[in-house]
């Protein structure tokens, strides 16, 4: 059984600006802004990166208002082409290059607005990590606030429950928490989760460098993330192909592929790209997070990583597909694949 992701949330008529031209730098432009991004990266001391779906288009997960974003296609009356699922899902060269920023000491924090579940399954730390609109994959208490990160997607969105209960034991001999768990998956009007956004909002006014990839910036409260750096005296560089909302405020605009601007950036600073090894999930930096040098500091050795044991399927399910977010609110459009949803093969933390 499948379940139409977009048609899961309530209607809503404003889903902005959808379907701009796309712009793309000339090779020489592409390069000597690269080279830019590189310059203010080594120079900032607190770089906070902001993703929307334009980074995950590249792994078959179509973006929302892109030339065949989900909602662009939905103005037309047509449908979104998926050529993965949510499970299939590698992470792409930009999700996997954060992780090697992060690692190196360079990215101090990242706020997303994707729901793909990318940036938890690529191993980023869930501590330097705010999902400002959910995460299809994970599921919370909303009792004790523990939050579950499954293997497969929970198949249930606008915070609704999914069935299952907290197995959470408080201290022995006591009962399990059994709160109700519920998707994290935010829909139109619902608020943004606290936690993340208030860590979201400190890391922005932090900054002195904020780098947003792939977001059109039009979703509030998201979008208007990087303007609390900018406020603050920081500087903005926006990756995108279409023009954003807060062009105007930027100091540097690259209009490429996010793929093809990071993949220059990381060799410019010297970084390798860390390989995908299967999903992953990290809770947290521990100190390694601290690290501002160039060097890649070996792998937290503490941090607690476990396997979710989903090894990528070679045939893809076409069936299933569910979509992401982007630089917008709660966009989350999609087939999801109602398959079973046991196997807590992520644990995760309280939120
Ligand atoms: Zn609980």
């Amino acid at each position: 059984m499948s379940v139409n992701y977009a048609a899961g949330l309530s209607p809503y008529a404003d889903k902005g600006v959808c379907g701009l031209p796309e712009v793309f730098d000339s090779p020489e432009e592409l390069k000597a802004n690269v080279e830019t991004l590189a310059q203010l990266i080594k120079e900032s001391q607190c770089l906070v990166v902001h993703s929307g779906a334009g980074i995950s288009t590249s792994t078959g997960i179509p973006d929302f208002r892109g030339p065949k974003g989900v909602w662009t296609m939905e103005e037309k009356g047509e449908s979104p082409h998926f050529d993965t699922t949510f499970e299939d899902a590698r992470p792409s060269l930009t999700h996997m290059a954060l992780l090697g920023l992060q690692r190196a000491g360079y990215l101090k924090y990242l706020i997303s607005q994707n729901v793909d579940g990318l940036h938890v399954r690529s191993g980023f730390p869930r501590d330097m990590l705010s999902e400002l609109h959910g995460n299809m994959f994970v599921e919370e208490c909303e009792k004790c606030g523990r939050q579950y990160v499954r293997e497969k997607v929970i198949g249930v969105m606008g915070l609704k429950p999914t069935g299952r209960y907290c197995d959470v034991v408080r201290s022995r001999g006591l009962r399990a928490c059994r709160g109700k768990l519920i998707s994290t998956i935010l829909d139109w009007e619902d608020a943004l989760p606290d936690k993340d956004l208030n860590k979201a909002e400190d890391a922005s006014r932090r900054a002195d460098l904020a780098l947003t990839l792939g977001t059109s910036l039009q979703i509030k409260p998201s979008g208007n993330l990087p303007l609390l750096t900018k406020r603050k005296g920081g500087k903005l560089a926006i990756v995108n192909l279409q023009t954003t909302k807060h062009h105007k405020h930027a100091q540097l605009l690259i209009h490429s592929y996010v793929d093809e601007v990071m993949k220059q950036l990381m060799e410019l600073l010297g970084l390798d790209i860390p390989k995908w090894e299967g999903p992953t999930v990290c809770e947290s930096a521990n100190a390694t997070s601290e690290s501002t040098t160039d060097v890649k500091p070996p792998r937290p050795v503490t941090a607690k990583k476990k396997s979710i044991k989903d090894p990528i399927k070679e045939e893809r399910k076409r069936d299933s597909t569910a979509l992401t977010d982007d630089g917008e609110v709660k966009e989350e459009a999609v087939l999801v694949k109602r398959e079973r949803e046991d196997s807590p093969v992520e644990k995760s933390e309280e939120k």
